[in-house]
């Protein structure tokens, strides 16, 4: 480990405002999930500092945006550069306050680099529409100007730079706010990035949901790209209404996988685990209910339990641990009360993990089958380490099981044979449907929720695109 916990929790980052690093008379405490105690103070942006935070980034606008995409694709990879010389201390921010392991945090951030590298290279095309005797068209992507960025707990890196990086290459500028729950990776990224980006470019601001409220009303921001919950996507739709923000909504997920009765249940049993247990379960799109044929039910539950019993809970800072806490206390409260709400509806919880003795939100990979539909395990997003296991016996009537929700986030099927696999995953209701994996995400494919998951996509050149407005130039001959 070439940089302490102790090292980069005595340096408290600040808010970065027109390039400069800027402190708060009122700070919010960070707390370390793994121990449950304050790990570091961060500043408390308000009002004065959003409109600050504003100006700064309308003032940098034109010449960002003068600038050209080759320019700024340029300056993109140069903030790769500097993010990957910074990989180290970044990933042990991103461990101390999300919880997750360290090799899963560096992971993270490296998945972020490669999107960023991607979308340096990604042509944004101007069309010539018509070009004849009568009319010239010509059809081109425009920055919307200011993008306000407002990011979730669960990768706080990851979230980040899948909205600096297209905003950035097509001519915006940014003010990102992370959650109030893990702030401090996101604002030293902030200060980090001052070394190759123009003051007021980006600005992070960390404050809690006022600010994000305040940043969705503000008439000098021209977009809002959210990822978090339902809860807020649907506040944040309504705040946007009087300035008729453009808005990218990345919300929750309830993904249903559904396995049928060809499946090699040793071949799959490790996917499918990971399919839903990866990041402590707080995944949008990761697998939330598992429906499965009858009669391999036992089959498939104790080669999950198998699984589940390989994997190590405990400190992210420690040598060998697969899975951190929880990483807040009122998530670890819900997730609780939605395993207790279901074995007292009597559902089997016949599998619960081991967790380490002593402070920390840890909670046991757990297992659960003899539920049906309806408890608020299955019906809502738990987010948290917890697989219910459902039966099912005819085709038809688990595909409706799985679309009966008001989310549509992703989902797969698992089977041997493809074509049928596909037959089943062309009739689910979700944004993405994958088959014998789940959930996977690249940055050169569009990804983004169906129903009440969401409006539009990031990635690819589609969630790019989203980063701008259509501007027609017409001409008469
Ligand atoms: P959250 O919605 O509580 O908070 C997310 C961010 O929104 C925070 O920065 C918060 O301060 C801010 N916020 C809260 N209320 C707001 C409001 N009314 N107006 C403006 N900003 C507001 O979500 P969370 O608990 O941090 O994250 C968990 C949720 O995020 C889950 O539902 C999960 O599925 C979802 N999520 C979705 C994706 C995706 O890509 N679809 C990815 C990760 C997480």
């Amino acid at each position: 480990m070439s940089i302490t916990p102790a090292e980069v929790a005595d340096k408290a980052p600040g808010l970065t405002i027109d390039g400069e690093v800027v402190t708060t008379s009122t700070v919010n405490s960070v707390i370390n999930p793994a121990t449950g105690e304050v790990f570091i103070s961060v500043p408390d942006a308000g009002v004065e500092h959003l409109e600050t935070a504003v100006a700064a980034a309308r003032r940098a606008a034109p010449s960002w945006r003068e600038l050209g995409i080759a320019a700024r694709q340029e300056i993109v990879l140069r903030v790769v550069e500097v993010i990957r010389a910074n990989i180290d201390e970044l990933a042990m921010l991103v461990t101390l306050e999300q919880g997750k392991p360290l090799a899963k945090a560096a992971g993270e951030i490296d998945s972020g680099l490669r999107g960023l590298t991607r979308y340096a290279s990604t042509d944004i095309p101007v069309e010539i529409y018509r070009d004849n005797n009568d009319e010239f068209i010509e059809i081109r992507r425009e920055p919307v100007g200011v993008v306000g960025a407002i990011t979730a707990w669960n990768y706080p890196l990851l979230l980040a730079l899948w909205k600096i990086g297209p905003a950035l290459v097509t001519g915006n500028t940014i003010i990102l706010k992370p959650s109030p729950l893990t702030p401090v990776a996101t604002l030293r990224l902030g200060e980090l990035l001052q070394q190759v980006l123009p003051a007021g470019v980006l600005q992070v601001l960390s404050g809690g949901d006022d600010l994000g409220r305040a940043m969705t009303a503000h008439p000098g921001i021209n977009k809002i790209t959210f990822t978090g919950s339902e809860r807020a996507g649907k506040s944040i739709m309504s705040g946007a209404g009087p300035t008729l923000k453009r808005l990218t909504l990345e919300l929750g997920g309830n993904d249903a996988g559904i396995v049928l009765d060809d499946v090699d249940v040793a071949a799959m049993a490790n996917d499918l685990y990971w399919a839903a247990l990866s990041n402590c379960g707080a995944v949008c799109a990761g697998l939330k209910r598992l429906y499965v044929p009858a009669h391999l039910a036992s089959e498939i539950e104790e080669a999950l339990a198998e699984v589940a019993k390989t994997v190590k809970v405990g400190n992210g800072l420690d040598e060998g641990v697969d899975m951190g806490p929880i990483q807040n206390l009122a998530q670890l409260q819900k997730v609780r009360g939605y395993v207790d709400d279901a074995a007292a509806c009597g559902a089997d919880v016949y599998f619960r993990g081991e967790i380490p003795d002593g402070p920390g939100y840890f909670h046991p990979v757990t297992l659960v089958r003899g539920v049906d539909d309806t408890v608020p395990l299955v019906k809502e997003e738990q987010f948290g380490p917890v697989l219910p296991i459902l039966t099912y016996t005819d085709i038809d009537d688990v595909v409706a099981r799985a679309n009966d929700s008001d989310l549509g986030l992703g989902s797969s099927v698992w089977s041997t044979d493809e074509g049928r696999a596909v037959g089943v995953a062309n009739r689910l209701e979700s944004g993405t449907t994958w088959v014998n994996q789940h959930p996977v995400l690249t940055s050169d494919v569009p990804f983004g929720g169906i129903k009440q998951s969401g409006l539009g996509v990031e990635q690819s050149i589609h969630g790019i695109l989203e980063y701008t407005n259509f501007r027609v130039l017409r001409v008469k001959r």
